[in-house]
């Protein structure tokens, strides 16, 4: 980065928090995060960890996105420094790598794990999917990636974590016909309350598509409220069915406590504005 930006990104870093010190105003999130361990494309452990002792150093909460669904429909209480951890599609190594972690901070995050996959190495296998994956993703998923146990996902819940629907197969629901599309939310839906007693509350669309009719067959479904893969803070006028989120794999440090400021939004919502990449 040339001198000229390092001093814009620093003003803008030092403005916003300055802002939000003077309102007392912090932005709820909700963080997404799916790999973990070390290697492109993952949050590592470690960093993982930094994360949430700084978060909670700085006196924030997590709560599970239907916490944070809750305040947006009925503005029931909520911690005014909150903030929802995402884990997407189930990977084994959210269980066995996030999962102890988490339980050791008594975070309780949210998973959003694709049923059909529990339990084994899978690929993501449309042709469709392996090209998103391929212009999307650090680490394409094109090989068999192993996914988190039934069993695993017992534990997650045991151990205080929420679980979200995510559809059976992963499928693109934006372009899916309705007799797919809702079927698959049913029957995940279903599935989930089947074996935890009540039905999840959340839902997850598969690579964030929410377009076409998704919101409306998640509705239908009867899923409280839908997270997305655009980027944004949730307000008590957002959209409940399309809730924004905000990468989390990002280092601890400076770069985690901007993200939590807001920082990192305005500084895509000024690129965004001036053009740049
Ligand atoms: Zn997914």
């Amino acid at each position: 980065m040339n001198p000229l930006r390092t001093a814009l990104s620093r003003t803008l870093s030092l403005s916003v928090r300055g802002v939000r010190r003077l309102t007392g105003r912090t932005p709820r999130m909700i963080l997404t995060y799916h790999k973990v361990g070390h290697g492109p494309g993952r949050v590592q452990p470690e960093i993982l960890e930094q994360q949430i002792r700084q978060a909670q150093a700085a006196g924030y909460e997590f709560v599970p996105v239907s916490r944070m669904s809750e305040w947006v429909k009925y503005g029931t209480n909520l911690p005014r420094r909150a903030v929802s951890l995402t884990f997407d599609d189930g990977l084994a190594d959210t269980a066995r790598v996030a999962g102890p972690i988490l339980r050791r901070y008594g975070v309780a995050a949210t998973v959003f794990p694709v049923l059909s996959f529990l339990g084994g190495p899978r690929r993501y296998a449309s042709e469709k999917a392996q090209a998103y994956l391929l212009a999307h993703d650090d680490d394409p998923r094109t090989v068999p990636y192993d996914f988190m146990t039934w069993d695993e996902l017992d534990q997650w819940v045991e151990g205080g974590g929420e679980v979200g629907g995510h559809t059976l197969t992963h499928p693109f629901l934006g372009s899916a016909d309705e007799a797919t599309g809702l079927a698959e939310i049913k029957a995940c839906r279903r599935q989930l309350a089947a074996r935890y007693g009540s039905p999840p509350r959340v839902f997850c669309y598969p690579y964030g598509d929410d377009s076409g009719q998704a919101g409306t067959w998640v509705r239908q479904a009867g899923f409280e409220a839908a997270v997305t893969s655009h980027h944004g803070i949730v307000r008590r006028d957002s959209n409940l069915h399309h809730l924004r989120r905000v990468p989390g794999a990002v280092t601890a440090g400076r770069e985690f406590a901007d993200l939590l400021a807001g920082v990192f939004l305005a500084r895509q919502r000024l690129r965004k504005a001036f053009g740049r990449p």
